[in-house]
């Protein structure tokens, strides 16, 4: 056999196979819009999805918006106004986005338009991409702040649209996306919408017990208990088992809501842990928690939780792969024991544990 020619693909076949890294699914797609929304500044995010996601997505904000001789920059290859060079992302990101390819990489595999005006600007304008191509900037009617729409999301790369799942299945995640970023912003009002029909929607008032109320409903909301840990309310601060006095503690601080052990469900999902702010799955996290509880959960029971955990900002890498929720930390186990040691506090406070096995 003849070795084959090694060939330089094309830059729209480059395009579409890095989109496919980063966006896997609409909910992924509404992770990235409802970040930059946050990132700017935005009181109120309104999300609405057509099947799932699959044939419609809309994320509105009242944010900074985008001035119409930015809206080129917006939608192109590394181009982002949240970090300059290298030295800053060394001094750590205060944004959640900072690669500036989320919009980019939306428009190689939908039909997107981003519609903006600063608050105050006269007139709004709005841009196109379809497949990749990008098209002129035209004058546009909108209310302050910005409008982000995707139709038909891997329209032109059917392999990836294969992987789509059921309808009620896509919204399922995109669902989970969009209440990870409503508990972990009170004091934004994030509101979701599914084919015409509101799923929920909180109030922006600051208060996370009321968030969670517009989230799970009533019996949930009031079946929660407080969480608020520091390393001092505990022997062992700084979580190595010894009892050694605070030294240099991998945890600063642990809050938020957990649930009576008999407000359970059978899912995890409902177990929502923040570090840094961030919203992120770490099974370490979710297993503290869970430990926490002891013997009270009947089996394959899982209660909800909300819990803002936070650690030297130099002791967690956030770095990671952008699609990935995945977090490291350099003293997994200790700081899986504050999360246990914080839960079991808060759970014995109400009485809903009796005693402390030893932490392990
Ligand atoms: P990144 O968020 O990593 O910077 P994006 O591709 O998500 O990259 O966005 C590119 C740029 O477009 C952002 O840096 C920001 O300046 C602007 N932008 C995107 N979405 C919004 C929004 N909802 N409101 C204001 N500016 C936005
Ligand atoms: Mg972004």
């Amino acid at each position: 056999m003849e070795p084959p020619d090694i060939e330089r693909l094309d830059e729209r076949t480059v395009q579409r196979i890095a989109a496919g890294e980063v966006v896997e699914r609409p909910a992924s797609v509404v992770k990235e819009l409802v970040e930059n929304s946050l990132d700017a500044g935005a009181s109120r995010v309104a999300v609405s999805v057509e099947a799932g996601g699959t044939e419609g997505i809309r994320v509105r904000d009242d944010g900074v918006g985008i001035p119409a001789d930015q809206l080129e920059a917006a939608v192109a290859e590394h181009a982002t106004s949240k970090i300059g060079d290298i030295e800053d992302l060394d001094r750590g990101v205060g944004t959640l986005g900072f690669r500036g390819e989320a919009l980019y990489t939306v428009g190689a595999v939908s039909r997107l338009t981003v519609r903006s005006r600063p608050p105050d600007a006269e007139a709004g304008a709005e841009i196109t991409v379809e497949g990749g191509e990008v098209g002129e900037v035209r004058p546009a009617g909108c209310p302050a702040g910005t409008t982000v729409e995707v139709d038909d999301l891997f329209y032109n790369t059917p392999a990836r649209e294969k992987f789509l799942k059921r309808t009620a299945t896509e919204f399922d995640h995109v669902n989970t996306v969009v209440t990870g970023y409503a508990l972990a912003n009170p004091d934004v009002a994030v509101s979701l919408e599914h084919d015409g029909r509101e799923t929920f929607a909180t109030e922006g008032n600051g208060d996370l017990r009321s968030a969670v109320l517009a989230v799970y409903g009533r019996e949930v909301a009031e079946s929660m208990i407080d969480v608020d840990w520091t390393p001092e309310d505990g022997e062992d601060a700084n979580g190595d088992g010894t009892g050694a006095p605070a030294g240099d503690p991998p945890v600063d601080r642990v809050t938020g809501l957990v649930s009576h052990p008999e407000t359970a469900r059978s899912t995890r999902d409902y177990l929502a842990t923040y570090v840094n702010g961030r919203y992120v799955t770490a099974s370490a996290l979710r297993e503290a928690t869970l430990d926490a509880y002891g013997g009270q959960l009947a089996p394959d029971r899982y209660p909800f939780a909300v819990l803002f955990v936070e650690v030297p900002a130099g002791d967690v890498d956030v770095n990671v792969h952008p699609r990935k929720l995945e977090v490291r930390f350099d003293e997994e186990p200790a700081v899986r024991s504050a999360v246990e040691a914080a839960v079991e506090d808060a759970l014995l406070d109400h009485g809903l544990i009796r005693s402390t096995a030893p932490r392990g």
